[in-house]
């Protein structure tokens, strides 16, 4: 799939801090790409340089093959961005705001209004105002006025923040529907990564403005897959029969204190006889996955604390 859009070596520097730092990363067509970080990570500050709203300190950023200005530009007409709460007029109702969109931008077909309205659920509200509406509608409602000039890349800063359970799974089957039915290319960004659920094709984890891993879905699940955690009195020995002697491929030595084993997993008793068969006393040899939201939070350095 072709890549819409390229971003090499971005940066953005507020006085002495580097909000971006050195930032490089591609989307690809028809992907659901996942900005994920903590507060101040720089999430915002990438995706207003992709709006064109925040002018970058260093680095090129290049989208559908465009870096110039004015390639930019026209390659940002066909783009949507809801980076701040979306303007929606709160004494208006969703038709209204929708329609106060379209004639704003000259957009023709009134039906059109309809027509988005009911892409995001938002068809039945009637005579209802804006301010009545929850968080989540209003999230809808802005994602209906951006899709009224069918944009082909969808950019949304933290669509989900704030919302209840519903609101995100609400929101989280209108982007599906979107990539699925329209074809559209998301770039979302969120600060708690399981709010995301199983919706992204890729992520990219951010912290302190820098990239800190690149990964698509398919690995990532397989980075949190169920593994036999095994202890020993003597892991050497241990390593040398779990890939000697027991010929296995699926082990992991890079842990300080125990060993990783991907296979076996539906054989523990036969590993933990071999091991003790051959010397090795297992002190600790239990199967574990790690959650999505560890594995994130390993990585940005908090500490999590799992609930079992
Ligand atoms: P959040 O989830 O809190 O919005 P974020 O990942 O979107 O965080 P940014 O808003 O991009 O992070 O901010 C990155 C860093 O840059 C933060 O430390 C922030 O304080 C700083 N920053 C952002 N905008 C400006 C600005 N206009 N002037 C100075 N510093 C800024």
């Amino acid at each position: 799939m072709e890549n819409v859009i390229e971003v090499t070596g971005l940066s953005k520097q507020y006085k002495a801090q580097m909000a971006v730092d050195n930032v490089s990363f591609t989307v690809k067509r028809g992907s659901i790409v996942g900005l994920i970080g903590p507060n101040g990570a720089g999430k915002t500050t990438i995706m207003k340089m992709l709006g064109g709203l925040v002018y970058p300190s260093a680095g090129e950023i290049k989208i559908f093959g465009e870096s110039t200005e004015s390639g930019l530009c026209k390659a940002r007409s066909r783009m949507c961005f809801i980076i701040e709460a979306p303007y929606i007029r709160d004494d208006f109702t969703a038709e209204e705001n929708v329609e106060k969109l379209r004639l704003q931008k000259g957009i023709p077909g009134k039906e059109r209004v309809k027509e988005v309205l009911a892409k995001v659920g938002l068809e039945n509200t009637g005579k209802k105002q804006a301010k009545q509406f929850s968080l989540g509608m209003k999230q809808r409602l802005g994602i209906a006025m951006s899709l009224l000039s069918k944009p082909e890349i969808m950019v949304l800063d933290e669509p989900i923040n704030g919302l209840d359970p519903q609101g995100i799974v609400e929101i989280r089957n209108l982007l599906l529907k979107l990539s699925r039915e329209e074809h559209v290319t998301i770039l979302i960004s969120s600060h708690i990564l399981s709010e995301l659920g199983i919706i992204c094709s890729d992520y990219l984890f951010i912290n302190k403005g820098q990239i800190i891993k690149d990964v698509s879905a398919e690995d990532l699940t397989l980075e949190c897959r169920q593994y036999i955690h095994l202890h020993t009195d003597n892991d050497e020995l241990a390593g040398t029969i779990l890939t000697g002697k027991m010929g296995l491929t699926g082990v992991d030595f890079s842990e300080k204190d125990y060993i990783r084993i991907y296979d076996m997993l539906d054989d523990v008793k036969l590993l933990s006889k071999t091991l003790y068969e051959n010397g090795v006393i297992p002190t600790e040899l239990f199967i574990k996955q790690i959650s999505l939201e560890k594995y994130y939070m390993d990585m940005v350095g908090e500490t999590y604390v799992e609930y079992n």
